[in-house]
Order: structure tokens, then C-alpha cells, then sequence
């Protein structure tokens, strides 16, 4: 099963390119973070993914009709990743670099900044599969990038972290909240509402959890307050009391011997006549206050109701 980082990645490549301003944007995101320079002055793009690699040639053609026939690709198999190179030819490497420098984005290009992010997700992001964890990450080589990038991530009031992994400068954002406006700023709205779909369903699953949890604990209550209940009510049976107490006192706690499973709706439901739930709260709690007293004080105190 395809990644969803690479699902991520195989929307983004069938994108329609857009105004050029934004096309030289998406081509500056992917070259800044994993163009290499080589040793003739062309540069070289290597990348796992064939539809980044095609979407970067067809981008570069797209700026450069006139100057490249240029660009070729070539891919080899390294143990079971097949890599696919891009070769950037001297001629327009110049011209690249060039119209690079003149590259600006900020507040009025938004339409670049999503663009320039795009290009740097498809050259260098993952993003983990929503099932297992909420996790985003661009992880780039040289150290210059990556204030550009955060200034973009912030145009869009997003706040990526930044550490270091090996030679790597990793950007990443961790608020599945986050990650979705990230997801909508390069415009993958598939594979956004695929993360959306399960990102209900864990917190669907979450909540049914938490209402199962908190049912079983107010079940265990009932029982609990059930038989402390039969205790004190046996208490009073013993030493007499319950004999003296008015009739409605004394049906309660004959019902509740006699049900103990019942709860305190059921028990007023059974009663003669029927009694609200708050209503045998009311006499229980009563007869749990004599029980006590009663227990406490050897003359049994009158008792009014
Ligand atoms: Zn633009």
C-alpha cells in the first residue's frame, strides 16, 4: 500500500501548474532543498518518487521551453528504492539561479508561498499516515532554507518546530490541526479530507471510549451506593428501628432488600404508590441518617418525616 506521504505527494504532482510566478516558486521549493550542484555546473534532483521527478521536468520545461530540450531523467535501482535522477544542464542552471534571486514571497504572493511549499513537501516532506500518529516533517540539508520556509509556514500563521537529525535541519509540525492547513495550503484536498475521515473516526472511537468508561463507572457507583444501602438498612432491621419508621420509610427498604440490583427509578417505579427517583434518593439518604444516629446513640431519637 502506497504511503500517505507519497499519496500526498502524487496529488500535489497533478496540480495544475498555475501562473509562472508560482511555477518558478514550486520549482525554487524542490531545487533550494535537493538540487545538488555538480562538479560541470549542472545540478542534479534525485528522488525516490517518479511523480515528483516528472512534475519537476515538466515544471522546468514549462519555464525554459526555450533554452531546455535539456533535462533528462534516468532512474537506478538502489537496494529495493528505485531513485530517479533529474539533471538540471548547465544553461539553464544559470538562468534558474538567476530568476531564483528575483523570486519574492511574502503577504501579496500568497499564491507563490503555496507553491514554494509545495515544490519543498514533494522534494523533502513526509507526513505519517493519520492512523498511526499526527506527524509532518520537511528535513533539509542546508541550514539557509530554512528561515524562508518557516517564513512561509507563517504566512499562513502556521508554527513548525525545528531540530536537528543528523545532517538533517528537520521542520515539523506535530497539531493534527496543523497539518491539515498545511494540507489545504498546497492544495492536496483529497488526501485532506481522507486525514479529516480519519481523524473523525478516531475521535469518534475516542469518545465512544470515554462514554463506555464513564458509564462503567457510574454503574460501579450504583452498585457501590447499592450496598452500603442493604448494610445499613439490615442494620436497622436488627436493631429494630426500621419497625418504628413511617410506612413509606419501611417500603423503600423492603424494596431495596428485596432488589438489589434495582435502581433508585426502578425501586420508585415498584413502589406504592410510585415514587420519583429523587424521592427514594430522599428516603434512602433518610434511612442511612437514622441508621447512623441510631447506630451512634443507643436511644433511638424520634424520627420525623
Ligand atoms: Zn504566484
Amino acid at each position: 500500500m502506497a504511503s500517505f506521504s507519497s499519496v500526498v505527494k502524487s496529488e500535489l504532482s497533478n496540480i495544475e501548474p498555475g501562473r509562472s510566478c508560482c511555477v518558478l516558486a514550486e520549482v525554487a521549493g524542490s531545487v533550494c532543498t535537493n538540487a545538488r550542484a555538480q562538479p560541470d555546473g549542472s545540478m542534479i534532483f534525485v528522488t525516490e518518487n517518479s511523480a515528483v521527478a516528472r512534475r519537476l521536468f515538466k515544471l522546468l520545461k514549462e519555464l525554459y521551453t526555450e533554452i531546455i530540450q535539456v533535462s533528462y531523467m534516468s532512474s537506478f535501482k538502489f537496494k529495493k528504492h528505485t531513485n530517479y535522477t533529474l539533471t538540471v544542464p548547465v544553461e539553464a542552471v544559470s538562468v534558474l539561479k538567476n530568476d531564483m534571486k528575483q523570486l519574492t514571497i511574502n503577504q501579496d504572493q500568497l499564491c507563490c508561498a503555496r507553491a514554494y511549499l509545495r515544490g519543498v513537501f514533494s522534494a523533502v516532506g513526509s507526513v505519517s499516515d493519520p492512523q498511526k500518529s499526527y506527524h509532518l516533517e520537511l528535513a533539509v540539508r542546508n541550514i539557509e532554507v530554512i528561515e524562508p520556509i518557516i517564513q512561509c509556514f507563517n504566512l499562513f500563521a502556521l508554527n513548525p518546530h525545528v531540530i536537528q537529525r543528523k545532517n538533517n535541519h528537520v521542520i515539523y509540525i506535530k497539531e493534527a490541526d496543523q497539518i491539515v492547513d498545511f494540507l489545504n495550503i498546497v492544495q492536496a484536498h483529497k488526501a485532506l479530507l481522507k486525514y479529516e475521515d480519519v481523524r473523525v473516526l478516531k475521535s469518534v472511537r475516542n469518545d465512544v471510549n470515554r462514554l463506555v468508561n464513564c458509564e462503567t463507572a457510574n454503574l460501579d457507583k450504583t452498585v457501590d451506593a447499592a450496598v452500603r444501602q442493604i448494610e445499613y438498612i439490615k442494620q436497622l432491621q436488627q436493631n429494630g428501628v426500621l419497625y418504628t419508621l413511617p410506612e413509606p420509610l419501611q417500603q423503600i427498604a423492603r424494596l431495596r432488600l428485596e432488589n438489589p440490583d434495582a435502581s433508585l427509578k426502578e425501586l420508585g417505579e415498584m413502589a406504592n404508590p410510585p415514587v420519583g427517583k429523587s424521592g427514594v434518593n430522599h428516603r434512602l439518604k433518610k434511612l442511612e441518617q437514622i441508621a447512623e444516629s441510631s447506630g451512634n446513640n443507643e436511644n433511638q431519637a424520634a424520627i420525623k418525616d
